[in-house]
């Protein structure tokens, strides 16, 4: 099938990699010219496992990277909305993008004779892809849903870092809709893949999305609340972890306590679902207390680290991990960088190295930290080292150049240093 793609970002670029590599015909549009010719040169914008292999194989083949949304439209028979959802600073969900891509699109199909389906993939608020996205289609193009055009909702579920393999076995797919003729289409689109699809009402797919995430985000939130008391008790948690995880009614994920979660999603998704459920009447408790869980935790590092040095002004203080978690270059609402910003406060001297994050590190703190090349820099001279983000090369630091070998662990990743003479570990929540 022909497909294009709007916003080609880690949602979108995953999903036109991964449908040119099934051996459809996508197209990729971006409004920002440097992702663009980044793709079209076979190399992603982004830190994903797998992608920039892809991106060999099918750019000039299934896959191209274009500015040019009009000729993608025109020259597709599904077009995926893929742009960002940020949320505003009352926590509602900022549908700015999901608006300007519905016109533009809007504006192409006016000239456009075949019958064209355009699917929201962006997570958007339960009601936005009928009440905002549709009837700006309808108004715009002067075109009626259902008959001149489709209109579906397809939540993306994909985990950072693991992207490519989830967009190839995702647990399930969930297909948002409301005209037969439309179904059938997203129907072909997803029959090579071997997963189950959950066929829905439009404003259930999107609640799925926003459900599954602050489910997930509660999970944290709760063995996070666990692992500070288990640590007052001098309990494991990760022992308590294992024990709960084995029950199939609770499972063995998201139970890793350690400083919270980030990314461009949860924290995102659980604030406009707290700001929903406030405008329907609805008093969200639970989601409440995951938010405010999350905003307490990564401070809980920086309580720790007083504990150990007293006063942090003058401190050479090494972060190691600035991503939101491994395996990514995202560090959108990473706890990093409430660590960071605690320490800058405390006047703390900051040393911080990430292996994937630097640049965009550098966008953020610009001179106010010092950058290392690589983990070993980072610790040279420090007076303390906080494991921020659970890089698996931070399993093997060799902390001899440290000045004191004081190290404050969010993510067990030191934990064989526990017993170590002369190494004074403490684990964040263990
Ligand atoms: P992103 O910021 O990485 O990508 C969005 C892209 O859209 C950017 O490259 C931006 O330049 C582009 N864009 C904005 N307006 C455009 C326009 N008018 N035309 C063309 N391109 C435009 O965002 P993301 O992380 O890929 O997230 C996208 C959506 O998917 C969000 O709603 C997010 O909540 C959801 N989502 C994200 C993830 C994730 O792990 N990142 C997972 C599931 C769902």
């Amino acid at each position: 099938m022909n497909l294009s793609v709007i916003g080609s970002g880690y949602v979108g670029l995953i999903t036109a990699a991964g449908f040119a590599e099934k051996g459809h015909a996508v197209i990729c549009v971006d409004i920002v010219k440097e992702k663009v010719d980044a793709i079209n040169n076979r190399k992603a914008p982004i830190y994903e496992k797998g992608l920039d292999e892809i991106l060999q194989k099918e750019v000039g083949r299934n896959l191209r990277a274009s500015m040019d949304l009009k000729h993608a439209v025109l020259n597709s028979e599904i077009t995926f909305i893929c742009v960002g959802t940020p949320s505003l600073a009352s926590g509602a969900i900022d549908l700015s993008y999901i608006k300007e891509s519905a016109r533009q699109i809007a504006e192409i199909l006016k000239g456009k004779k075949s019958f064209h389906v355009v699917v929201v993939k962006s997570t958007v608020i339960p009601g936005t892809t009928g009440d905002v996205v549709t009837p700006l289609i309808e108004k715009t193009s002067g075109k009626k849903a259902g008959v001149d055009f489709g209109i579906a909702m397809n939540p993306e579920f994909l985990r950072e870092g693991l992207a490519v393999e989830d967009f190839r076995k995702p647990d399930r797919i969930v297909i948002g809709n409301s005209d037969a003729r439309t179904m059938e289409v997203l129907e072909k689109l997803y029959s090579d893949f071997n997963s189950p699809v959950v066929k829905t009402d439009i404003k259930t797919a999107e609640m799925i999305k926003y459900a599954s995430n602050a489910f997930l985000a509660a999970k944290i939130s709760f063995i996070n609340e666990i692992g500070n008391i288990c640590k007052k008790l001098g309990i494991d948690v990760y022992k308590v972890s294992e024990g709960m995880g084995l029950d199939h009614r609770i499972g063995p994920h998201f139970l890793r306590a350690g400083p919270g979660f980030g990314g461009s999603c949860f924290p995102k998704d659980v604030k406009s679902l707290i700001h929903q459920s406030k405008e329907v009447g609805v008093n969200p408790l639970i989601l409440e207390a995951v938010m405010e869980v999350n905003k307490k935790q990564p401070l809980r590092v920086i309580d720790l680290a007083k504990r150990k040095t007293g006063s942090l002004k003058g401190k050479r203080v090494a972060v190691l991990g600035l991503a939101f978690k491994g395996d990514t270059d995202d560090m959108r609402e990473s706890p990093a960088i409430v660590i960071v910003n605690a320490l800058l406060k405390e006047k703390a001297i900051v040393v911080a190295y990430d292996p994937k994050a630097m640049d965009n590190a550098r966008k953020i703190y610009s001179s106010k930290i010092t950058y290392a090349k690589t983990s070993q820099e980072c610790l040279k001279n420090a007076d303390i080292a906080l494991i921020a983000t659970e890089w698996k090369e931070f399993k093997n630091l060799d902390l001899s150049a440290m000045k004191n070998k004081t190290v404050i662990d969010a993510r067990r990743m030191l934990l064989h240093h526990n017993q170590t003479p002369g190494v004074d570990y403490e684990g964040l929540c263990w």
